[in-house]
């Protein structure tokens, strides 16, 4: 995909580490009050009138993403919103991100520009500034580490920890899309390796692949929920699928958690998509990953505030530690939830 789309191709060792790092750290726009120093020193310099809020997360080629189909610009953008959706899981607001790099000398500087651009235009978008990176050379394949940072009043921090019994389970938007998007793409390779002649046909399922190569964080929400005076309980980001974010929610909350199969909100494309790849779509709600929506708890006296909320599905409700962590089916059984969500070191 690089070669192909890139014919003007200038070898990374032409520029050199230095010339490389001035090259994709040029025009950097500060638009944060609190960055004091950002890319050029030793190190940045923060100054936040609150607690400050960190978080990491590496993607890396073969495991995370795979470039024949994922374009860099995609890349970075996504690399970006990974670390921001962790931000707004903790109820903070992103100022700043570092990027790292390692990437072998067969990338030319364009296309270290495509991912840049993508990273770039995140910042933008969500007004955080580039403050600094790593750049280093990699014999195998390309990793991008990001580091965000926020802000946010200590009392107003949202841990995973806060859900108590009877408080009601939510999540934003829909969920499984990502997945599904990711199941499109790795079929057009495959037809497309069988026979490189072939078009790919995915105008049909351009909201699931715009979920996975292109997604939104979660902005909205925190600022919806203050407008609505509803303070959630305890707060995570889907990443790795459903199952396995409830648990994490209910393991730091010492909770149980009983979760309604006909309240999962899924979008019709996903459920079309499940029938033609012949997968159950109730097993992708709960297992898909990558949705980087919000879930979290609230009081059941905040229940008339966000009923008739469309950008929020209620999908369940906490019960006492004892009771375990159940899927109530469409006809009335229980199912114990497992974590089935994606997991790199599984095969
Ligand atoms: P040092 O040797 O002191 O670590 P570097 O030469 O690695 O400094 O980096 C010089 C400046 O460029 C620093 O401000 C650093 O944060 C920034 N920088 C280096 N690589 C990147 C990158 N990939 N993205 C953004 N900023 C970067
Ligand atoms: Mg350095």
């Amino acid at each position: 995909m690089i070669e192909d789309k890139n014919p003007q191709r200038t070898s990374i060792e032409n520029l050199g580490e230095f010339g490389l790092i001035d090259h994709i750290t040029q025009n950097i726009e500060l638009n944060q009050d609190s960055t004091l120093k950002g890319i050029g020193d030793d190190a940045a310099v923060i100054n936040h009138t609150a607690s400050t809020v960190v978080t990491t997360d590496m993607l890396v080629e073969g495991i995370h993403f795979d470039l024949s189909y994922v374009p860099l610009k995609h890349l970075g953008y996504k690399a970006v919103m990974v670390n921001l959706s962790d931000l707004y899981a903790m109820n903070a607001v992103p100022t700043q991100i570092t990027v790292s790099i390692a990437m072998s000398n067969r990338f030319p500087v364009e296309a270290v520009e495509e991912l840049y651009n993508g990273i770039k235009l995140a910042c933008k978008i969500y007004n955080v500034d580039l403050i600094g990176g790593d750049t280093t050379a990699s014999q195998s394949g390309l990793i991008i580490s990001i580091t965000a940072i926020g802000e946010q009043k200590e009392d107003d921090i949202i841990y995973r920890s806060g859900a108590r019994d009877n408080d009601l389970l939510v999540v934003s938007g829909d969920i499984g899309a990502a997945y599904m998007g990711l199941q499109i793409l790795e079929r057009e390779k495959a037809v497309y390796k069988a026979n490189p002649n072939n078009q790919p046909d995915v105008e049909a399922y351009s909201y699931l692949l715009e979920r996975q190569l292109k997604p939104e964080v979660r902005k909205d929400i925190p600022k919806l929920l203050k407008e609505l005076d509803v303070k959630p309980t305890s707060m995570i980001d889907l990443s790795d699928g459903l199952s396995s974010e409830v648990i994490h929610l209910c393991k730091n909350s010492n909770v149980g958690m009983k979760l309604y199969e006909e309240k999962l909100p899924l979008d019709p494309t996903v459920i079309a998509a499940c029938e033609e790849f012949n997968l159950d779509s109730t097993t992708i709600a709960l297992s898909g990953g990558e949705d980087y929506e919000l879930l979290f708890t609230v009081k059941q006296e905040d229940f008339p505030k966000i009923k008739a909320n469309p950008s929020l599905s209620i999908i369940g409700h906490a019960v006492p530690n004892g009771e375990g962590i159940h899927l109530i089916t469409r006809s009335g059984e229980q199912i114990p939830i497992k974590a089935m969500g994606w997991n790199s070191f599984q095969e």
